[in-house]
């Protein structure tokens, strides 16, 4: 909760981690039959190939038994096709950093950080229960679980508690569960965010160019550059030189009712 104004600088690079599901089965379940199934495969391949172009007088291959290398064969690629269905989990890849909290499956469906609206642990299922609204603005909720993305789960819950702590609804004991979080994941560099046609945040005015659009550090909201709060409704503040001319006044004036003002002003654009 302390790291937020750490985070307040004016350009930055935006990247993100890409987590891919782990297993959640046995390792030997896959193992096992991978390995017997690569050399049925290879077996069968030569006998086959053994059986028809290189006859041995003194083994004549007839019959059935010419056919076992395709038995062996065909035995290897079922094995083989078994461990890959133990291998893959069908779960998606989890990609967690400035844009937000985003699930890879196919294409990419991203919750940017100021759209979530809760983030929570279910114990018995051990998964990060993710709800909020996808970049347009569905709604979008998802469950990360934690035996095929522990990486991604402690990663997710780390950045929340960075970016967004009053949406993340984790406590003692699951924070304890889900463990600290490590460098995990491959580092992806992204482009910079797109703010012209978005909304100014506290206004609703349009960001008709580049300039005009100042963006939270933290959840990524825009504001226009006229319209900048002294705190994001994340609770993220931006830094003097950003805060708009007559936020700044006011802030000089009367600090102690703006702070409380801009609370309350947070809470129910958080709300909305
Ligand atoms: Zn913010």
């Amino acid at each position: 909760m302390a790291k937020k104004s750490r985070r307040n600088t004016t350009k930055r690079q935006r990247s993100e981690r890409r987590f891919l599901p782990q297993s959640a089965s046995n390792p030997w379940l896959v193992r096992a039959p991978g390995a017997i199934g690569a050399m049925g495969i290879g077996a069968g391949v030569w006998g086959y190939f053994y059986g028809h172009f290189v006859p041995d007088e003194a083994h004549p291959v007839q019959g059935t038994a010419y056919n076992i290398p395709l038995f062996v064969l065909a035995g290897g690629a079922v094995l083989m096709a078994a461990a890959i269905w133990f291998g893959t989990s069908g779960e998606a890849a989890i990609r967690v950093g400035d844009p937000g909290i985003s699930v890879e499956k196919g294409d990419i469906r991203r919750m940017p950080w100021w759209k979530v609206k809760s983030i929570s642990f279910d114990g018995p299922s051990e998964s990060l229960v993710v709800t909020g609204k996808d970049e347009a603005d569905a709604d979008f909720s998802f469950r990360v679980r934690g035996r095929a993305h522990p990486l991604a789960v402690a990663w997710i819950v780390k950045e929340a508690e960075a970016r967004i702590p009053k949406k993340l609804n984790v406590d003692d004991a699951d924070l304890a569960r889900i463990g600290e979080a490590q460098e995990g994941g491959t580092k992806l560099v992204l482009e910079p965010l797109q703010v012209v046609g978005r909304r100014c945040a506290a206004t609703k005015k349009l960001i008709a160019y580049e300039p005009e659009g100042v963006v939270c550090p933290a959840c990524e909201r825009v504001y226009h550059k006229a319209s900048v709060p002294r705190k994001c409704a994340c609770g993220s503040e931006f830094s003097k030189s950003q805060v708009s001319a007559a936020e700044a006044d006011d802030d000089v004036d009367e600090p102690v009712r703006v702070a409380e003002a801009d609370d309350e002003k947070s809470d129910a654009s958080a709300e909305a």
